[in-house]
């Protein structure tokens, strides 16, 4: 059975940009939701339950159509609210290999932040916007909608940011591209680096 993994930081540790109630919020009510949704789908199905969380939505079409809506929908809540927790942390410039690849892929950090903040402010509704390595192995930023996930259309998240109202109401309500603007504040670009130096073995 799925568990909700820890944050490797306290609730108040992406304050101001992020504030110590979202984050609890999100974290013990929403992403606690996602796995509790999950797990209850599973529960007719044992085989499955033996299966990661990244497995199962990357092979939506084998999943019984009763829970199939129900995995796509928790189980990627699951993923890429796990995947966002780590790839925040205040404090961290942009650096390595990631960096030197978005300055190929986009001209500069400043026309990629531009790009990337453009898809997080034009998704319409609830979902998350990705920098993903994509099946041609390119740097691409790609929106999802609801909780779908990149992982589902055979790309590999690098970066991601969650603009479900839910993650930014109540320090900027309606304010989404405050949000996102805060959000290029505490992105962890050592964990950002990591994630694309995986991906591209
Ligand atoms: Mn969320």
């Amino acid at each position: 059975m799925f568990n909700l993994p820890k944050l490797p930081y306290a609730y108040d540790a992406l304050e101001p940009f992020i504030d110590a109630k979202t984050m609890e919020i999100h974290h013990t009510k929403h992403h606690q939701t996602y796995v509790d949704k999950l797990n209850k789908a599973l529960e007719k199905y044992p085989k499955l339950q033996k299966n990661s969380a990244e497995d199962l939505i990357k092979n939506l079409e084998v999943i019984p159509e009763d829970i199939r809506t129900a995995v796509r929908n928790h189980g990627g809540g699951h993923v890429n609210h796990s995947f966002f927790w780590q790839i925040l942390k205040k404090g961290i410039e942009p650096k390595g290999e990631i960096l030197k690849a978005i300055n190929k892929k986009f001209k500069g950090i400043d026309t990629f932040k531009e790009q990337f903040k453009d898809a997080a402010t034009t998704l319409f509704g609830s979902g998350w916007a990705w920098l993903v390595l994509n099946s041609k192995g390119e740097l691409e930023i790609v929106k999802t909608p609801n909780q779908d996930s990149p992982i589902t259309h055979n790309m590999i998240p690098i970066l991601g940011i969650d603009v479900w109202e839910h993650a930014y109401y109540l320090r900027y309500q309606n304010r989404r591209p405050e949000y996102v603007d805060a959000f290029f504040n505490v992105i962890n670009w050592e964990k950002v680096n990591e994630h694309f130096l995986n991906a591209k073995k």
